[in-house]
């Protein structure tokens, strides 16, 4: 069945350094591969695009990209060039690949100012971004005029996972626990929570959130959310609403690097089947893998439809 996939990750060349930072966190024989892979835009990533059917990617950095840059110029003017280097291979491929912003959020004006531009004027279709920014994460009131725009621009912000600013006690001798096996997933659940629990989505109620990995681990514990806010200390917080019905109304989710039937059947359920958005996560999952695990799993195929391509069609305006 044809896919629309939105992780899949480039690299342009004054990118690598912010990049290497995350080897600590994946094997170095994953790392060097997944380097080749990120740089290609045409037979190598096609190749795996068509073997699994993906009409369409939606191609963004691979993490964490500016955001980890200490010089906030720099980081606005290299997020500028990020942005015009995909927007470059897009217009080569337009059928083929869209864009999200990247954005360098250590300036939150600026960072409205170029998803406005990514947006209008070189067709991208949201951004990414990739956790904290200098401890900073996205339910900050300086982000405010962000998410004012994004929800204009009916962009969505897709949040990827990243490491905290420090590094949890927790993880203390478990180099393995650091990253993709565990940390990424409580980080970016964690972001994802701070969102709804400020009542961002009261101030922005149009505006949408991605999250990867099958909804980061937070389909799964809706109930529990809302049972336990009723009785925490929860200070000045007001929502309108109870905490799962955000998940439901501003929270979309990507299959991204989740194969397995048990998370897909429980994403679907929790937040419904127009929530539920196939990805891969190129190159750091196997497109054969991904493609085999949605074609095969026991869903109804109109629901199938919807993951593979008809939800993204409709989040991104995208033509049949
Ligand atoms: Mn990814």
């Amino acid at each position: 069945m044809r896919k629309i996939a939105l992780e899949e990750h480039f690299m342009a060349p004054q990118f690598i350094p912010y990049f290497k930072s995350t080897s600590a966190n994946i094997s170095p024989d994953l790392f060097d591969k997944a380097l080749g892979a990120l740089a290609d835009f045409g037979e190598r990533r096609l190749a795996a695009m068509d073997a699994s059917e993906v009409s369409h990617a939606i191609l963004s950095l691979a993490g964490p990209g500016v955001q980890i840059e200490r010089d906030t110029a720099t980081a606005v003017r290299l997020a500028r060039e990020a942005n015009d280097f995909l927007a470059e291979q897009v217009r080569r491929n337009p059928a083929r690949y869209g864009g999200f912003a990247h954005l360098a959020l250590q300036d939150p004006a600026e960072a409205a100012t170029e998803l406005t531009r990514c947006v209008r004027d070189l067709g991208f279709v949201g951004a990414m971004v990739n956790g904290q920014t200098n401890g900073i994460y996205l339910d900050d009131s300086r982000y405010f005029g962000l998410w004012e725009r994004a929800q204009e621009l009916n962009a969505p912000i897709y949040i990827h996972p990243g490491n905290p600013v420090d590094k949890p006690a927790m993880y203390e001798d478990h180099p393995e626990l650091w990253g993709p096996v565990w940390s990424w997933g409580v980080e970016t659940a964690n972001h994802a929570l701070r969102l709804v629990f400020s009542g961002l989505f009261d101030r922005f109620p149009k505006a949408t959130l991605i999250l990867g990995h099958m909804g980061e681990a937070l389909p799964f514990q809706l109930w529990r959310l809302d049972s336990r806010w009723e009785i925490s200390n929860r200070g000045d917080k007001r929502l309108a609403l109870a905490p799962s019905e955000y998940f439901k109304r501003n929270v979309t989710v990507t299959t991204s690097g989740v194969c397995s039937v048990e998370p897909l059947l429980c994403a679907l359920s929790a937040l419904g089947s127009d929530r539920v958005l196939f990805s891969v996560d190129y190159p750091f999952e196997r497109s054969d893998i991904a493609a085999a695990f949605i074609e095969t799993a026991p869903i109804p195929d109109d629901v199938r439809r919807l993951v593979c391509h008809g939800n993204a069609e409709i989040l991104f305006h995208l033509q049949r």
